[in-house]
């Protein structure tokens, strides 16, 4: 396996990570999760401005710029043989002695890995369980900065609890999962919460929400509550790895009739024809 490691292709034996890295110290980065289909970028662009977005935030200055760093990437999924799986790229501060205030000097680091991993065809097919939870994230969730602990969490609780993924709510008003946006669907019409502070900015839901219109179906970028959700017709989630995955139960209680429904099943077959082919 290669990784990229600041500007260069290189074995993990070559990478190395100072244990005084921001990263490790205080999440101090950002990451994005690439889709690879057939050995090809997905959505690169959706992906390049929201990572923009975060590090710009944060005050990070990226060591590449957009088209040296795209080429890196495909360079790297040649490399690793990649065909259908994930890019994992972060990149942090850099490192200094810990103290809060931006370290002068630091120089930010960057890494990025491939992995192999199949679409999930069963959940997709079945769609999945999922569990109500307080959000009790800050309030830059348009960030997609490596702080994720409150989703770690929220996660194993979810699978403690043998459901497949966790749906946040803020005092009732539901906002995303742990990993994915959720949407909602209720006599025809596609419900999400807006792309504000709250959410992170998905890729995926943007993919859909792009497909929906073109389907015709009517969608509403507005929030709805856990009450509402339990009432939909039908709900699902999106994300770069889940795609368009139904969502079956909420804590234990069934959506619509139990099963995928067909707004749902339209989408996904809608999704297939984004996907780039060989
Ligand atoms: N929300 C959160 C909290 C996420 O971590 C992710 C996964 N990146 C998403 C939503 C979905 O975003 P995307 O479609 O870009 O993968």
């Amino acid at each position: 396996q290669i990784y990229l490691y600041q500007d260069r292709l290189t074995p993990l034996t070559e990478v190395h990570i100072s244990p005084e890295d921001r990263g490790y110290y205080f999440g101090d980065g950002a990451y994005e999760v690439f889709r690879v289909y057939n050995g090809k970028l997905y959505e690169t662009e959706a992906h390049f401005t929201r990572l923009n977005k975060t590090v710009d935030a944060l005050r990070i200055h990226l060591p590449l710029g957009q088209p040296a760093l795209t080429q890196r990437l495909e360079e790297l999924i040649q490399a690793n043989g990649l065909q259908d799986g994930i890019v994992y790229m972060q990149i942090t501060r850099g490192a200094a002695a810990r103290v809060h205030a931006f370290p002068s000097g630091a120089e930010p680091v960057l890494m990025a890995y491939t992995q192999t991993l199949a679409r999930p065809y069963a959940s997709m097919e079945q769609g999945i369980a999922a569990i109500t939870a307080d959000d009790i994230r800050w309030l830059r969730c348009d960030l997609k900065t490596l702080n994720l602990l409150p989703n770690v969490m929220a996660k194993q609780t979810a699978i403690d609890r043998g459901a497949g993924d966790v749906i946040f709510h803020r005092s009732g008003t539901v906002t995303e999962c742990s990993s994915s946006n959720i949407m909602m669907v209720k006599n025809g019409v596609v419900r999400t919460h807006p792309a504000n502070n709250l959410i992170l900015h998905g890729v995926t839901r943007a993919v859909v929400l792009r497909l929906a219109q073109a389907e015709g179906i009517p969608v509403q970028e507005m929030p709805f509550t856990v009450e509402e959700l339990l009432e939909a017709d039908e709900a699902f989630i999106t994300g770069t790895t889940v795609e368009v995955t139904p969502v079956t139960s909420v804590d234990g209680k069934p959506i619509g009739d139990g099963s995928p429904g067909a707004v749902t099943r339209r989408l996904q077959q809608a999704f297939d024809t984004s996907i780039p082919t060989a």
